[in-house]
């Protein structure tokens, strides 16, 4: 009688079993995260919150939690795709325990943060900072807090992503490593951990976007499996990603929904929404409704006097796109710089003549791209080379 009280108490709060289903929710571009172990259930970030989302979350919650409780409720990062769900979550069950990033300067400013904060509040949670370094255990599951590193401490949207939580969940010898939407700039504060040996399950930071990702964070983390959540088929970062690695085992959620991965702590078992496993996905571009928009600007080749420099970005598919380019007399005239609308995968070009008058030196371009009522800007500067052309 004693023994089994203890077991059965066990059981509550930690994870007392030895596998684990870790479910990716298709919520479009979003995050949403189930890790259930038993009677013991843990929801990294919950998806942007636009009824859609709701109901995939509402669905493998529902699916997989049967006695009202989810024990750790995390969040990534304050972005309106990875909160936005949390306000259901939190009205519909019992939560606690909440861990969150480092990060003190959110982006508040988000649909939803309002009554995401409130439904939080109305949990009486205490939430837990979590710091690089740290480690915690949840029964058999052992976290490790590999980031945010150092924090951008300027409020900006790319700061936010850079500051996500980034987090090791291990079983065994198995383990997942949750990106948040840590890009670039970010990646590097992890490369100082190292990682363990064993199957690694890589959840792609920022639903694939282009800015994420690079070369060296595939190097460290040399995943087995690869995850993207997102709401199209062909997220702008593919054809980056594809020259980065071989995507053999790269999934979308876009593609073939909710994503089970589960392991006994030795080896894995997939199963996918629609039952199939893609590849890289075949195109059907379609930003999902309220896709968070990106825009990320290719360096642009040093050109000469006279001559044609082109600028190429990534944004939302059907964005409005426009460019100026800013000589030291002012804006560029040239022919060619009209606005356009990114095409079917996001895609947007400009070419136009450097002026042979034109003066040596940098020279500053200005890209934005709007959609649905969301402005993206980005500024680059390009190099104006003396070809010694007359004029
Ligand atoms: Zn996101």
């Amino acid at each position: 009688m004693c023994v089994l009280f203890v077991v059965a108490c066990l059981s509550c709060h930690v994870c007392a079993v030895v596998s684990v289903d870790v479910h990716f929710i298709d919520v479009g571009a979003g995050d949403a995260i189930l890790i259930d172990c038993g009677d013991w259930e843990a929801l990294l970030d919950a998806g942007r919150g636009y009824a859609e989302a709701n109901t995939a979350v509402r669905a493998v919650l529902a699916e997989h939690i049967t006695d009202g409780v989810i024990e750790l409720a995390i969040l990534s990062h304050p972005h309106a795709d990875h909160y936005g769900g949390f306000a259901e979550v939190f009205a519909t069950y019992r939560v606690l325990e909440f861990w969150r990033s480092m990060d003190t300067t959110p982006d508040t400013s988000g649909p939803g943060y309002a009554s995401f904060s409130s439904t939080l509040a109305a949990e009486g949670l205490t939430t837990t900072l979590l710091t690089h370094g740290e480690t915690r255990a949840s029964g058999q599951l052992v976290w490790d807090v590999l980031g945010p590193g150092p924090l951008k401490t300027t409020p900006a949207h790319t700061n936010d992503n850079d500051n996500s939580l980034v987090l090791l969940l291990s079983l065994g010898n198995v383990h997942y490593l949750f990106m948040g939407d840590v890009e670039s700039g970010g990646e590097t504060a992890l490369f100082s951990s190292v990682l363990p040996i064993g199957p690694l399950v890589l959840k792609v930071a920022h639903h694939g976007s282009a800015t994420s990702t690079s070369s060296a964070l595939l190097d460290w983390a040399t995943p087995d499996v690869a995850i993207i959540s997102t709401g199209y088929e062909d997220p702008p970062a593919l054809e980056t990603l594809s020259s980065r690695w071989t995507l053999a085992s790269t999934w979308l959620t876009s593609a073939v929904g909710t994503i089970t991965i589960a392991t006994d702590g030795v080896s894995c078992t997939a199963v996918a929404g629609s039952g199939a496993v893609a590849g890289v996905g075949a195109a059907t571009p379609a930003p999902a409704p309220g896709a968070e928009l990106f825009l990320s600007v290719s360096p642009v080749t040093p050109t000469g006097q006279g001559g044609t420099a082109t600028a190429v970005a990534r944004t939302l598919p059907g964005a409005s796109c426009s460019i100026t380019v800013y000589y030291a007399t002012g804006p560029s005239a040239a022919a060619g710089l009209l606005p356009k609308t990114a095409d079917s995968v996001g895609s947007v070009s400009w070419s136009w003549r450097v002026g042979t008058r034109t003066s040596p030196g940098q020279a500053r371009i200005v890209i934005s791209s709007e959609i649905a009522g969301q402005l993206k800007t980005q500024v680059v500067y390009f190099q104006i080379v003396d070809t010694g052309a007359p004029g």
